[in-house]
């Protein structure tokens, strides 16, 4: 069985849930390997949760010549990776750098790229979100390696294994590759909320909310769910643009999405309509977001928010 490469999401080891979705899909077409960019302990570390959650082998690339540059160096190391071991496909976390790095290994390998897909089948049917999430198409890569990139929240986790195998694996860095290099880089402040792109719950809020997010806030937090906003409420000042869901803003396929004070115009559509079961709380019983909820509830969000909170929070006990 060839193996299938799933490029590891992780900020200093800490593995993000959507590379473990992706050894998911990765076992649908062949033999799971990990691909880790770090130091050989926190390879190490790393390979024992990736081998429960399903890769048989994690090769630990050394990043010491690869952290300081932006990601160009590891599309150069990943190419050198497929050269070895001609893999059935690579999967990547479809965010900025796991789409670039893809793009920049689909130019050196030769390959066909898939971007935001939603599901992967066995034999490398892939479902693919295109045009904002308004249609799901079917494709296959036919040329070179198959490059997938795959949207957070779009397969379980599952136990599987035991630790994967380490295998070390030490790339040649060129200096072209080392042009674009990081200068600073700051941590985000911790909310201590799900990152918005990888959580099963988004609770947003648009200009309904007047500039009090409270109420979201509380039902997100009742939830333990992450808080998106509309562009009207970003552009408003209330919330800061990291927040924004939307065509300019970040694109969120969670298992539940619920949308307060929102109209659902195109534009915020196509940051969430690839939600799994999308709710609106809106007072007016017209407004489009109706037409693409699962459940909606006809009111106004500052009475309907905390009402909810206050019984989710009682049923938690
Ligand atoms: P509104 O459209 O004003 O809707 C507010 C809703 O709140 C209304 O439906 C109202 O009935 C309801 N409401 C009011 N008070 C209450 C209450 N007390 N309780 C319950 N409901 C209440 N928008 C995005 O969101 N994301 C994007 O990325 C984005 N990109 C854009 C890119 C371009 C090029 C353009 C032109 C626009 C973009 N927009 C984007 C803007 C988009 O067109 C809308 O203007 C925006 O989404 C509207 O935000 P809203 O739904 O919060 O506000």
């Amino acid at each position: 069985m060839s193996e299938v490469l799933v490029v590891v999401d992780h900020v200093d080891g800490a593995i993000r849930k959507p590379t473990f979705e992706l050894l998911t899909l990765a076992r649908r077409l062949g033999e799971a390997s990990a691909v880790f960019f770090g130091s050989s302990d926190k390879g190490a570390e790393a390979a024992t949760k990736l081998g429960q959650l399903g890769a048989e082998k994690v090769y630990v690339v050394d990043d010491t010549e690869i952290k300081g540059y932006l990601v160009a160096p590891k599309a150069e190391a990943l190419a050198q990776l497929v050269e070895k071991t001609s893999p059935a496909a690579v999967l990547f976390v479809s965010g900025y750098e796991g789409k670039e790095v893809a793009a920049r290994l689909a130019i050196k390998t030769g390959s066909g790229i898939i971007t935001d897909a939603v599901d992967v089948e066995e034999g490398g049917v892939v479902t693919q979100a295109a045009f904002a999430g308004n249609y799901t198409v079917k494709g296959k890569v036919t040329k070179g390696v198959p490059l997938i990139t795959v949207k957070p929240n779009s397969a379980p986790v599952e136990e599987v294994g035991a630790a994967g195998t380490v295998e070390e694996f030490a790339a040649t860095i060129s200096d072209a590759a080392k042009k674009a290099q990081i200068v600073a880089q700051q941590p985000r402040k911790a909310s201590g909320r799900p990152e918005l792109t990888e959580a099963a719950i988004v609770v947003s809020g648009g200009r309904g909310t007047g500039g009090n997010f409270e109420p979201v806030e509380g039902l997100a937090d009742a939830l333990g769910a992450a808080v998106g906003a509309s562009r009207a409420a970003v552009d408003s000042g209330w919330m800061p643009h990291t927040f924004q869901v939307g065509q300019t803003g970040k694109v969120v396929s969670p298992q539940l999405y619920v949308a307060n004070g929102i109209s659902g115009a195109i534009q915020h559509r196509a940051g969430m309509q690839t939600s799994k079961t999308i709710v609106a709380v809106n007072k007016d019983e017209e407004a489009p977001i109706f037409e693409l909820v699962d459940f909606g509830v006809v009111g106004d969000l500052h009475s309907v928010l905390p009402a909810a909170t206050e019984e989710i929070n009682k049923r938690k006990g």
